[in-house]
């Protein structure tokens, strides 16, 4: 489970039946934040939230097995059905010491619970047992008509807002990426003024909502809006090179995942492109240091940067080294399983058409592109011509020294110097007379 996904989900039915018996106790409760606003917009939620006025003690006396979360936030987990639902207390929050999580919460009303919500377009309230089941939109914050002219407006005073949970800056890069919409004037320009204290923000927290806002279908628009606001800049410990990242990420496909994205993201903001080892091991120092990523996050990263590297660096790849970091990009090669050609040679041409937006790098991307295209799918992987096998009866014993020597025999094998299994077979046992 990646951070991202940590929240239990929830459905609606589920979220209703217990507003229903919130409300049958006689106690205020509604649907709230995110699940509201996706439901204007016709887009499907993956969670639904309730606020109540009942404390979390009522709570849990109505639910026996509803669990405490965040109990100092007035925050309960309810089982029901196959949802694990929020059942959060309406409250205020009191002094952010620390730019992120309020010292204390007081249990308030819903219009108090409104005003520490982020945005307008997150602050609104739908009772669905209202007028006879058809619901009623509770909005006591504006947010109808922000979602209507699609803007993203703090409630209350921006300024404060970002100050008090720096988060919330990175939040609003996100929803106005993730759903196209603009962000007020008011709001943007506390973005920039409050951006430097993005820095106290704990490194997990500014990836986890990186990651959901390098998603596919939101990543240029958020990149965009992280450089415009000079986020990326505080993320990254530095100012931001020109280079043309966002039409890099526009032309990654949609399969491409966080790790690829980042790569890209991390190449024009550590790095040169064709960043050398040592540039490599300094900037996935900085991305652990800085956001703490997964290791398997900063492998990718890497891997992406290395092979860039080798393609893009001053000496030309020779074959053996192009195919194999093709090959590798459809799965685990050289472990004896069976890799996926088709994919790695999608994989290999989307990097290929990503680093097309650096002018400096289009040539050499379209000629690699092209000779990848010319290359059969046994052309990029052929069968060896030497086996293990037939090295043991040639004399080699087991170990170190005949992976090598296979190694080293399908290299020549790709770059064309050794063209038939008695040539490759010749190399190897003279390989191994010279060293044995
Ligand atoms: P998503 O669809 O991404 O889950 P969401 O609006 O549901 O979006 P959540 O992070 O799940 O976002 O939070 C639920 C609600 O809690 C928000 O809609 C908002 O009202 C409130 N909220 C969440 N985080 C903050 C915050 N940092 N500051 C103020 N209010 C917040
Ligand atoms: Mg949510």
């Amino acid at each position: 489970m990646t951070p991202t996904d940590s929240k239990p989900k929830s459905h609606r039915a589920d979220a209703v039946n217990i507003i229903r018996r919130l409300q049958s106790a006689r106690f205020q409760a509604v649907l709230a934040g995110g699940c509201v606003r996706d439901q204007l917009l016709g887009r499907e939620s993956s969670d639904f939230d309730v606020a109540t006025n009942a404390t979390p003690k009522e709570v849990a006396t109505l639910f026996p097995q509803a669990q405490k979360v965040g109990a100092a936030f007035g925050v309960m987990l309810v089982r029901v059905g196959s949802s694990q639902v929020e059942v959060a207390t309406f409250r205020t929050d009191g002094n952010y010491a620390d730019g992120r999580r309020p010292e204390t919460v007081t249990f308030a009303t819903m219009q108090g619970d409104a005003a520490r919500r982020d945005f307008t377009i997150n602050g609104m309230y739908f009772d669905p047992l209202a007028d006879d089941g058809s619901g009623q939109l509770i909005d006591l914050v504006g947010g109808q008509a922000d979602l209507a002219a699609r803007l993203i407006r703090c409630i209350g005073s921006a300024e404060a807002r970002f100050a008090e949970d720096h988060l919330r800056l990175l939040r609003a890069g996100r929803f106005a990426a993730r759903l196209g919409f603009g962000i007020e004037t008011e709001t943007l320009a506390a973005m920039v003024r409050c951006g430097p204290q993005l820095i106290r923000i704990a490194p997990e927290r500014i990836a986890d909502e990186l990651r959901r806002m390098l998603t596919p279908t939101s990543r240029v628009e958020a990149w965009n809006l992280l450089v415009g606001t000079g986020l990326v800049g505080v993320m990254f410990r530095g100012p931001v090179r020109p280079e043309p990242i966002s039409d890099a990420l526009g032309r990654l496909s949609t399969s491409m995942d966080f790790g690829v994205a980042l790569a890209l993201v991390g190449l024009s903001t550590l790095a040169s492109p064709t960043m050398d080892g040592t540039e490599v091991k300094v900037a996935r120092g900085h991305l652990r240091q800085w956001l703490r990523l997964s290791n398997e996050e900063l492998d990718t990263a890497e891997r992406c940067w290395l092979t860039l590297a080798q393609w893009f660096g001053t000496n030309r790849p020779p074959p053996s080294v192009f195919h194999r970091d093709v090959v590798a990009l459809g799965g685990t090669a050289g472990t004896g399983e069976v890799v996926d050609l088709t994919l790695a040679r999608q994989r290999a041409t989307q990097w290929l058409n990503a680093l097309t937006a650096w002018p400096a790098l289009a040539p050499r991307s379209e000629e690699l592109c092209a000779r990848l295209a010319g290359l059969s799918h046994d052309a990029l992987a052929p069968r060896p011509l030497l086996d293990g096998l037939r090295l043991m009866e040639l004399g080699v014993p087991q170990g170190r020294w005949l992976g090598d020597l296979l190694r080293g025999a399908y290299d020549r094998q790709l770059d064309g110097d050794l063209l038939t299994s008695k040539e490759a077979e010749n190399w190897a046992v003279a390989q191994f007379s010279a060293k044995g």
